[in-house]
């Protein structure tokens, strides 16, 4: 089995916690710009690519620059998603709007920021055309349904509420075009921490033949393949991480043999990966307050499901490392706990660990995506602060942790009234 790493010593964080008090997430800033600069090298051999990062993964403005900087454009699905995008600079088509259920104000958004606007349904583009106008450049959502299987997050295609059917996107493209729009795009998004790099290969494939279909019923050509995110990341210290090339290299190759044999070239490829970007480079830390014996062993920590959300949604695993007892034997099973009034507020069940005690700091890995995000205040319980641990070794808090007075900012007892 091989081990999983961490970017600092229990002496480095036991600093950083006299400053800042856990809970905390923790960013690497040296790991997300190496990675990012290593994604976009290897997709790189397709003409024309742009990774959109999924804002949803991780909205810290910090990461976002960070991401800019190293050359992504954004992927959002929501007014405030749009509204970070603008203020950290991102303009025009370098802001995907891949939303679904979407208000009429959030295509109103959309439209002036000048996004790539992604609709989900067929009925949208009248909604659209109301709401907002249409624009030249329009993208839609293929569903592909019972011709693709899913996984446990995403769900199978045929069941998931996203996207239009085949026969929707023929006449979806034609509808639009009649309405004035000159430029298309495709998107599909049928998958979810997959760690496979064939799935994502057969998925190009899939939309590279529809590009072709649409472009033999219809004459509209397609500017653009966006792929979606879901490139999944070894939660498991067992897993392995995909290999970018391996999957870039066979979508060039479908490419070569279907979009350049049909003399449809160029199409650019797009990605919206959000996990795959940010995940691994996250962590949970957070301290030992209680142990309780009963029928089984119970950690208690000072974090919970409000912090992150997905062991308890999912029943993920997230890897647990115990500061300063990294090379002590996993003698010991323990459930590891938030302080929830749910039973399903747990970071991991019955997990081989050391022996624990009170005080003793944990890292939980992988909470650099669909972490803090996820966050909520359910039970009362308030959002943490994150830090960014820079190049050079200092640390940046990139976000406050929430106080009770943020809990109450939107109540107002003194001028509530009675609604009759
Ligand atoms: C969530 C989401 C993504 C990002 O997915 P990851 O698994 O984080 O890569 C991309 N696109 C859409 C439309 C999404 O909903």
């Amino acid at each position: 089995m091989t081990q999983k790493t961490l970017p600092f010593t229990r002496q480095e964080i036991m600093k950083i916690i006299k400053k800042y008090p856990t809970p905390f997430h923790i960013y690497d800033e040296r790991a997300i710009r190496q990675n990012a600069t290593e994604f976009l090298k290897a997709f790189g051999v397709l003409e024309g690519f742009r990774q959109f990062f999924a804002v949803k993964a991780n909205p810290n403005p910090f990461i976002l620059k960070m991401l800019k900087e190293e050359g992504m454009g954004v992927d959002c699905s929501s007014l405030p998603e749009l509204e970070i995008a603008e203020r950290i600079g991102f303009k025009g088509e370098q802001v995907m709007f891949s939303s679904n259920d979407t208000p009429a104000e959030e295509f109103i958004k959309a439209r002036k920021l000048g996004a790539i606007i992604n609709l989900d349904d067929i009925s949208h583009i009248a909604f659209l055309e109301k709401a907002a106008g249409i624009p030249q450049l329009i993208c839609f959502r293929y569903n592909p349904g019972p011709a693709r299987q899913g996984n446990e997050i995403i769900g199978k295609p045929e069941e998931a509420k996203y996207g239009l059917t085949k026969a929707q996107m023929l006449q979806a493209y034609e509808l639009a075009r009649k309405k004035g729009a000159k430029r298309f795009g495709m998107h599909t998004m049928v998958i979810s921490n997959e760690l496979n790099e064939g799935y994502f290969i057969e998925t190009a494939r899939m939309m590279f033949k529809l590009a072709v279909e649409i472009h033999d019923k219809t004459g509209i050509k397609i500017e653009f393949v966006n792929l979606g995110g879901g490139i999944g990341i070894p939660y498991k210290p067992e897993q392995k991480p995909v290999s970018y090339r391996k999957v870039a290299e066979g979508v060039k190759k479908a490419y070569d043999e279907i979009i350049v044999k049909n003399r449809l070239h160029p199409v650019r490829i797009f990605t919206e990966c959000g996990r795959v970007i940010l995940g691994p480079y996250g962590y949970l830390i957070t301290k030992v307050n209680h142990i309780k014996h009963i029928y089984r062993d119970y950690v208690g920590t000072d974090a919970c499901m409000a912090n992150l959300m997905r062991p308890g949604m999912y029943g993920a695993y997230h890897h647990i490392t115990v500061l300063g007892k990294e090379s002590k034997p996993l003698d010991h099973i323990y459930d590891v706990t938030g302080g929830l009034c749910e039973n399903n507020d747990k970071f991991a069940i019955n997990r081989k660990l050391p022996e624990i005690g009170i005080g003793d700091i944990l890292a939980i890995h992988d909470t650099g995506a669909h972490g803090f995000a996820m966050g909520f205040n359910y039970n009362g319980k308030l959002r943490s602060a994150e830090l960014l641990l820079r190049e050079n070794g200092s640390v940046l808090q990139i976000r406050r942790a929430e106080t009770v007075k943020d809990y109450f900012a939107t109540l107002d007892f003194k001028s509530a009234k009675e609604f009759s």
